[in-house]
């Protein structure tokens, strides 16, 4: 059976893809973690929200996909773990998507926006720091206008020309992402979050809609950004086929960074009865994603971080090459709560760059003073 996976990894490692059912085999092959892999479907076991072992252990041949994944990163990226600084400037959202903790609907949130000013400030304190991309991140709040994020863009490539920006403030029409473009943003991240339309409903009101999200995604291709996608896993519904419908959207797209992680709840949400999504799974499709999309920059995210106290390790041991730790002002990080028990909302910005510079060489990878712009594809 061992050698039925890992012949399906190596094919995909020499291949970069592999048959519908193919993939499916690899997607649901058994663990050695004891974890639910699809713990908030009908099929899932009657206790799937048990607590995730310190050290999961894993079958010889998840073992084997995680090296394969790790192989092609260092073949493609050697041991760069590119470092982007993280500022979530805004917890006003218009939407209400209902796994989200700054929902609109979520009236217990204290709610904060950062000025051009404050925002300003975090990234001249990251770039003392090294760091040479900045993301600014929040909900879809319309008190910043286009011209505002314009203007924040501008001024901060005026301070720091050789950083890059990335934008991740959530679907905007293709004349605002073109304005944002030429004041100087380079990248844009906008995750799909699943590519299955009645997946998609289990998770978002009706007034959204998974085609005008795919449109945004090819517009801004289009335009000329280095573009990011990706899914939580472990969602309300999700299934394997649903994750194979991902991957083929993303084959599709071929976006330029994957960002992926696991489900997590949050009380005041819709879904805070669903258990939170799978560490083993999210490990599994990192390194899938790894040898599908070699070049492709993928995050060790924060809700890894979140699930497990190694998550983050793992996940880069997995094919993950980016870490983003977070710059916003400590008093407002709290505030930015998209899930429980969010992890580095307390400590400094030097500290975060610290815990994560040691993090990164304990998995035997090292943290660059970089743009880390993504590899010819
Ligand atoms: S997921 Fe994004 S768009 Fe949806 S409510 Fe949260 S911040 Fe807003």
């Amino acid at each position: 059976m061992a050698e039925k996976y890992e012949e399906l990894i190596d094919k995909l490692t020499e291949e970069g893809d592999l048959s519908d059912d193919e993939l499916l085999a690899l997607i649901t092959m058994p663990t050695g973690s004891g974890e639910g892999l699809f713990p908030n479907t009908p099929q899932a076991a009657s206790d799937p929200c048990e607590r995730l072992p310190l050290s999961p252990s894993f079958t010889e041949a998840e073992k084997a996909l995680f090296d394969a994944a790790d192989r092609v990163r260092r073949r493609e990226y050697k041991t760069a773990v590119y470092v982007r600084g993280l500022i979530e400037f805004s917890s006003f959202c218009r939407n209400d998507c209902y796994y989200c903790g700054i929902r609109r609907d979520n009236r217990n949130l204290k709610r904060y926006r950062l000025s051009c000013d404050q925002i300003l400030s975090c990234t001249d304190q990251g770039y003392d720091l090294g760091y040479r991309t900045f993301v600014l991140q929040g909900g879809e709040d319309p008190y910043y206008t286009d011209q505002m994020i314009c203007d924040i863009v501008s001024s901060i490539k005026e301070r720091h020309p050789d950083c890059a920006i990335t934008l991740s403030i959530g679907e905007k029409e293709r004349e605002s992402y073109q304005r944002y473009f030429d004041a100087g943003a380079e990248r844009y991240l906008l995750r799909h979050e699943t590519a299955d339309t009645r997946h998609y409903s289990l998770l978002h009101p009706a007034e959204l809609s998974l085609e005008h999200r795919k449109k945004c995604l090819f517009d801004l291709k289009e335009i000329g950004y280095q573009v990011g996608s990706g899914f939580m896993v472990g969602s309300l519904g999700q299934t394997a086929g649903c994750l194979l419908e991902d991957i083929r959207f993303l084959q599709m797209l071929m976006p330029d960074m994957i960002g992926i992680g696991p489900y997590l709840t949050h009380h005041d949400t819709p879904l805070r009865d669903c258990c939170n999504g799978s560490l083993t799974m999210t490990l599994r499709l990192t390194s899938i994603l790894r040898l599908i999309f070699p070049y492709a920059l993928i995050p060790a995210t924060t809700a890894l971080g979140t699930i497990h106290p190694l998550g983050r390790e793992m996940g880069m041991k997995a094919g993950a090459n980016v870490v983003m730790p977070n710059l916003s002002p400590v008093k407002v990080r709290k505030q930015y709560q998209l899930y429980d028990n969010k992890i580095c909302t307390g400590e400094l910005s030097s500290e975060c760059r610290g815990c994560m510079e040691r993090r990164t060489s304990s998995s035997g990878y090292q943290l660059v003073i970089d743009r880390g712009d993504v590899k010819a594809h």
